[in-house]
């Protein structure tokens, strides 16, 4: 398994873990993407990933996913109630790649430690945020991933930067 995967897998594990033990402090549930009302770049080992996903897909499931993608997506609300058009691979309020999601997907709605601050999605921990250990730090896991991505070598040639915006890397699966 690539060192980025390994990566992806452990966030969301913290996630979960996280999640099992306040999941009374906290809202996110299927059908809950405010948080997904963004617009995300992410580094090229993560959008290379999402690619092979793709590429391992069914035909049928190719189509559906091209099909979707199609439709004209309609602004919604975020975390902090404003009025914002959702990420390009939102419908109905699921993640249509959501397998092969970033990992920044992946730690929405837990504690994180950045900048000297604990901060989260303003529907969780709305009483207290949880002990320091049950915090994730953001900066570390920027690390990693920066380390992840300085020794990628891309096996696509469209995938040559070092960032993609989501919007872009929707357009280049639309016509694989
Ligand atoms: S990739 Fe999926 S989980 Fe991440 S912001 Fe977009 S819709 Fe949400």
């Amino acid at each position: 398994m690539s060192h980025g995967k390994t990566l992806q897998e452990n966030a969301e594990q913290f996630f979960d873990k996280i999640f099992d033990k306040h999941k009374e402090q906290m809202s996110c549930a299927k059908g809950c993407a405010k948080c997904c009302h963004t617009d995300i770049s992410i580094f090229t080992w993560e959008a290379e990933l999402i690619v092979d996903w793709f590429m391992a897909l069914g035909e049928s499931d190719k189509n559906r996913l091209k099909s979707l993608w199609l439709y004209d997506q309609q602004k919604g609300e975020d975390q902090y109630g404003k009025e914002a058009m959702p990420c390009t691979f939102l419908y109905d309020n699921a993640c249509s790649i959501y397998e092969a999601r970033p990992i920044i997907c992946r730690t929405q709605g837990a504690p994180l430690f950045v900048n000297d601050a604990v901060d989260a999605c303003p529907l969780n921990f709305t009483e207290h945020f949880p002990q320091k250990t049950d915090w994730l730090e953001l900066s570390r896991l920027n690390t990693l991933s920066s380390l992840v991505q300085m020794n990628f070598e891309a096996g696509y040639s469209f995938l040559n930067e070092e960032r993609i915006e989501l919007k872009d890397l929707r357009k280049i699966l639309s016509i694989l």
